[in-house]
């Protein structure tokens, strides 16, 4: 028997057909292949995909929930959420709790917890892990377009002239789109593939110019460009007066900041050929599409770096055409449906800020929560690194965690640990028994994992994919929502959380995407998807990837947005913003001499929590590691395959010696999945401090300071 599904690790969303078996009325999960039909993927699975069907690890599955550290029944366990979150808010008021969520989740899962916590509990403090991966872009869309929009899609990545790759090991994190790329190169010789990063990685194999750049410079890089196009006489000026504002203030930042090629070249440690010979293919081609990731957005400036890139396509007018844009790719599978239900917590609901006028009224009408003391905020609540810094205070007496592990994958993870420790109620979701965040918790709900989750997910071309239900959960595990509709129900809501299917939930938010919409406003329209409203259960589970938006105008949804170069600002012109180089706060010190630099390695998926399981996915790097240049471990007494120790005032990280030259001097990078969990002392957050971007508190996860030595 076989179906259908969509893999649960990274932004491209791939297709996944399940091979399943049933015995005794056992079902099991006998294998899995790509799905030809698939159009993010076309049959195609990169290896951690292919080995998804080794990594269910029902051995070692949560299956009971836990209350105080004592199994107990998940109907008691429930009972004590409801009881203890009830008395807290009474005792110190809605603002008092917070819900930490994730990527990970569906979009189903998110919506119903946003429609708890800002509407039944009337907190703003939800926030979620893809703080931690798009925040920066979203910032920088909004900024430039009025809108969390991503322009392309991966069709665009094959028809473009020139691939400009910034910040992204591609060929590491997001495999299947590589290989998407590497096809569509091979298809025409003249597509050009500039590589962008610090280091030499694996994704260099399609470069035609690779550029070392130094890190953190890259607002500096493309402000260059910029300057560049204008003297050049390459500016879209055409394009520039009907569609856009701020061109002017833009281009005078960017004259300042990298006003010519060989200040450039000084600031970003680049060879002044290479650079120039980046600038002219950008500017000479007008199919060009700059695809960034997480080394433009794990970054103080992260915001900024991100408007820097759109700047350069919007003076270019290299957007809204097939082959042409600036395309901000996820890390997560969910990152954007978490966005669509307004799961940041920036966000109130379906894309709407709290400033968006009449949304608070809107979304109340819609989730019928008038009655309620208090009803919506009014205000956005904490993001990541501020809920933890609310906890440190006492203001947050309650936090719920679902799907994610932020003992490890928050920076500074010392710290988030103390805070956690002193936070009175911890409540932790989660499908495997074992995990770094679950020992700090006081009760402990087991959730449901890939291949028994059913619903739907966004990947980083906006669409929308059904991951469905094959197995049924283990033990007392059920799915996300459903625990916390459980809650819900429990603390007098019942008739708001009374869904018994995923479709259901799905056709509410599909509702409220286009309640009371107003077809003129371009605002709305742009994430509405009430097209897929009223498919009922059978037209759910059949439903078939689409791109949003979906409604009348695009029944069929939207590959690429603002093709008719009308955005969704106030006014329909899309903004230049000036942005100039910002230091990052955290520079190199006598004790602290080398930068660091953190990331995802091939085969791994986050904190390991599932890919450890496959032995096959431990053979790439079966331990953690630290990769340094040979000069820079000969002068500490650092030696190839030994264990070396990196340190800094906020903690250490050992792991095995890898030199390399792919490793600029005074720089040094580890992977981020290594844990607790494996005895190891390598937890690459417990380096990270806790400094993010202004803009979208996205951590600058991408940098540290640190001391190498021998172990
Ligand atoms: Fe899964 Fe990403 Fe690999 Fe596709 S590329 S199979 S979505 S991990």
């Amino acid at each position: 028997m076989q179906a259908k599904t969509t893999c649960p690790y990274c932004g491209v969303g791939c297709g996944v057909t399940a091979e399943l078996s049933e015995q005794d009325g056992c079902r099991t999960l006998t294998g899995v292949g790509g799905d030809p039909a698939h159009p993010a993927s076309f049959g195609r699975l990169c290896v951690k995909g292919s080995a998804l069907h080794e990594t269910l690890g029902q051995h070692d599955r949560l299956r009971r929930a836990r209350v105080d550290g004592l199994e107990t029944e998940l109907g008691q366990a429930l009972d004590g959420v409801a009881e203890r979150l009830a008395a807290i808010r009474c005792e110190h008021g809605s603002n008092a709790i917070a819900g930490y969520l994730s990527g990970q989740l569906l979009t189903e899962d998110y919506y119903i917890a946003n429609k708890l916590f800002k509407g039944y509990l009337g907190t703003p403090h939800v926030d979620t892990n893809s703080r931690l991966c798009m925040a920066s872009a979203v910032a920088a869309y909004k900024r430039a377009f009025g809108a969390d929009a991503v322009p392309c899609n991966y069709e665009d990545l094959e028809e473009a002239e020139l691939v400009v790759l910034s910040g992204s090991n591609l060929a590491w994190n997001h495999p299947v789109l590589f290989q998407r790329l590497r096809a569509a190169k091979s298809r025409n010789p003249l597509m050009r593939v500039v590589v962008i990063d610090p280091r030499v990685t694996d994704t260099c194999e399609l470069a035609d110019l690779f550029l070392p750049i130094a890190p953190g410079s890259d607002t500096r890089l493309f402000n260059g460009l910029l300057s560049y196009m204008a003297a050049k006489g390459r500016l879209d000026q055409r394009y520039l007066e009907r569609h856009t504002r701020g061109s002017g203030e833009a281009l005078a930042a960017a004259r300042e900041d990298a006003p010519d090629i060989a200040t450039v070249a000084h600031h970003c440690e680049l060879d002044p050929e290479r650079l120039e010979t980046f600038y002219y293919w950008f500017a000479s081609h007008l199919h060009v599409v700059t695809l960034f990731s997480q080394g433009i957005n794990q970054s103080a400036s992260g915001t900024d770096q991100c408007n820097a890139i759109i700047n350069c396509h919007l003076a270019g007018g290299q957007i809204g055409l097939p082959g042409a844009g600036p395309f901000s790719i996820t890390g997560q599978p969910n990152a954007m449906g978490g966005r669509e239900v307004g799961g940041l917590a920036n966000q109130l609901a379906a894309h709407m800020d709290y400033h968006t006028p009449g949304a608070i009224e809107r979304v109340t009408r819609f989730w019928r929560t008038e009655h309620l003391t208090p009803t919506l905020p009014e205000a956005p609540g904490h993001k990541a690194m501020a809920l933890i810094e609310a906890i440190e205070r006492g203001e947050i007496k309650a936090l719920w965690i679902m799907a994610t592990n932020p003992l490890v994958s928050l920076p500074d993870s010392r710290r988030v640990r103390a805070a956690l420790e002193r936070c009175p109620l911890v409540i932790v979701s989660e499908c495997m028994a074992h995990n770094d965040t679950l020992a700090l918790a006081d009760i402990v709900l087991p959730a449901s994992s890939w291949a028994e989750k059913d619903g739907t997910v966004t990947n980083s071309e906006r669409r929308i994919s059904r991951q469905r239900g094959l197995l049924p959960p283990p033990g007392d595990a059920c799915h996300d929502w459903q625990l916390m509709a459980g809650v819900a129900r429990r603390m007098g809501f019942g008739e708001a959380f009374a869904h018994v299917h995923p479709a259901e939930i799905f056709d509410e938010h599909a509702r409220l995407s286009g309640f009371e919409n107003d077809p003129a406003a371009a605002d709305w329209r742009i994430f509405d998807i009430s097209g897929l409203a009223g498919l009922g259960r059978e037209g759910y589970d059949a439903l078939a990837p689409i791109q949003w938006p979906v409604n009348a105008a695009h029944p069929q949804g939207a590959a690429r947005l603002f093709e008719e170069g009308r955005f969704v600002t106030g006014d329909g012109r899309a903004r230049l913003v000036a942005v100039t180089s910002q230091p990052s706060v955290q520079q190199r010190t006598a004790d602290a001499p080398l930068i660091l630099n953190t990331g995802r390695i091939r085969d791994q998926w986050h904190t390991m929590t599932r890919t450890a399981r496959a032995p096959r996915l431990m053979h790439h790097r079966p331990e953690p590691f630290i990769e340094t240049h040979p000069e820079d471990a000969s002068a500490r007494g650092v030696v190839e395959g030994a264990l070396a120790r990196l340190h800094n005032g906020l903690g250490e990280y050992i792991g095995r010696v890898r030199l390399t030259t792919a490793q600029r001097r005074g720089e040094v990078f580890v992977p981020i999945h290594w844990n607790d969990r494996f005895a190891s002392r390598a937890r690459a957050s417990e380096l990270i401090a806790a400094v993010g971007d202004p803009l979208s508190g996205q951590p600058e996860s991408k940098r540290g300071v640190v001391q190498l030595s021998p172990r």
